[in-house]
């Protein structure tokens, strides 16, 4: 069985396709990072440009990784929302226009789900995929989103907590770009935290003594600004002792955010008495969030799992996992499907 998974929620275009919902025959990728870097973060109005043009081209590129033709396909999986509406407009209108012209079954997924079904693809020659382990408690970390799930065992989804302010990514590429760093901030503030003292900077952690499951990341954020006014950085003359200073700032900032992840993550496991944990979107490439999670989870006796990098980040693989899911327990969508800004969550496979 072979599903094409369509992602253009936001800067990323992607296309692929994948068997059994499990095992990835092609996953084209194509960022419009570099072009949206100038202006210090996406610009909505060039995203779907770009997916409008890019997007038959990388479909017949990820078909022909695949060794398939379009008549092969028997599912087509689409993300639908949460993203940028007209970014979403291209990838719907397309997979409604595939669906239509080869009779296949169309279905609409929920970008969150397709991030946590990252855990359960194998790449090529991988094999088997791993199998989901339940119950369990799913931490999904991205550019605009940081959300704990419950992932129940007849396939039900409890939400547990999320940030009540910025996202843990949108803090890490906010951070970067008070830093001087550019767009996307997290792989560089990953990077320049390696070589970096985390306790040089003590910043705050908030909501840690909080008994909810609950996020708050722009006092950090507001924290690390404060603290380069107080020392004179923000002045372009002193930029050589901030850049003396980054990696301390960068580790410094990184553990407040991974110490609340993993402190509440442990938290939430507990409180469903989950057995494995796992790790999604964007920010679970992070280095230092997978090494203390997985010290933390292992102190517990927690099974913890996370995709490999290219999967953390928005790929058409996982949506089309999340589609042959939601596929498989009867979900059919129409041609009236349309984009959702905020689509409803509460079943995942
Ligand atoms: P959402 O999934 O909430 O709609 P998105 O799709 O834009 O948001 P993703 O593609 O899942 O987000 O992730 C992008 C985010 O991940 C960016 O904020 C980026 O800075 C962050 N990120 C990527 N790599 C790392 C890393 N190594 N460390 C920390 N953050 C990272
Ligand atoms: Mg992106
Ligand atoms: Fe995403």
């Amino acid at each position: 069985h072979l599903t094409l998974g369509i992602e253009t929620s936001c800067d990323e275009t992607s296309f692929a396709v994948v068997a059994d919902g499990r095992r990835i025959l092609a996953n084209v990728i194509l960022s419009q990072t570099r072009e949206h870097r100038r202006y210090g973060g996406v610009v909505p109005e060039l995203a779907s440009r770009r997916h409008l043009t890019n997007a038959v081209p990388l479909l017949h590129e990820a078909l022909a990784e695949a060794g398939i033709g379009l008549d092969d396909l028997d599912l087509i999986a689409v993300t639908r929302g949460p993203g940028l509406v007209g970014a979403l407009l291209v990838g719907v209108a397309l997979a409604k226009a595939l669906a239509w012209a080869l009779d296949k079954p169309l279905v609409g997924v929920h970008h969150l789900a397709g991030h946590i079904h990252a855990n359960f693809l194998a790449g090529p020659g991988e094999e088997p995929a791993p199998a989901p382990r339940l119950p369990a408690v799913a931490l999904v970390v991205s550019g605009g989103h940081t959300d704990l799930f419950h992932l129940q065992a007849d396939g039900g989804l409890e939400w547990l907590g999320g940030t009540r302010d910025d996202a843990a990514g949108e803090a890490f590429d906010k951070v970067a770009r008070e830093l001087g760093l550019g767009y996307p901030g997290g792989p560089v503030i990953d990077r320049l935290a390696a070589r970096g003292d985390p306790q040089a900077f003590p910043f705050p952690r908030a909501m840690l003594d909080d008994d909810s499951l609950d996020f708050s990341f722009s006092g950090l954020k507001t924290a690390v600004i404060y603290e380069l006014e107080r020392r004179g950085w923000r002045d372009p003359d002193r930029r050589a002792e901030l850049e003396a200073h980054l990696p301390d700032l960068a580790a410094g900032f990184q553990q407040a955010v991974v110490d609340v992840l993993v402190a509440k993550t442990v938290r939430a496991a507990r409180q469903v008495g989950a057995r494995q944990v796992y790790l999604a979107g964007g920010v679970a490439a992070n280095r230092r969030l997978r090494r203390d999670l997985a010290a933390a989870a292992a102190a517990e006796g927690l099974e913890l799992a996370y995709p490999p990098p290219v999967l953390c980040t928005d790929n058409g693989a996982m949506i089309a996992a999340a589609g042959y899911a939601a596929w498989r327990r009867g979900r059919r969508d129409g041609l009236d499907l349309d984009v959702d800004p905020d689509p409803p969550l509460d079943a995942w496979l």
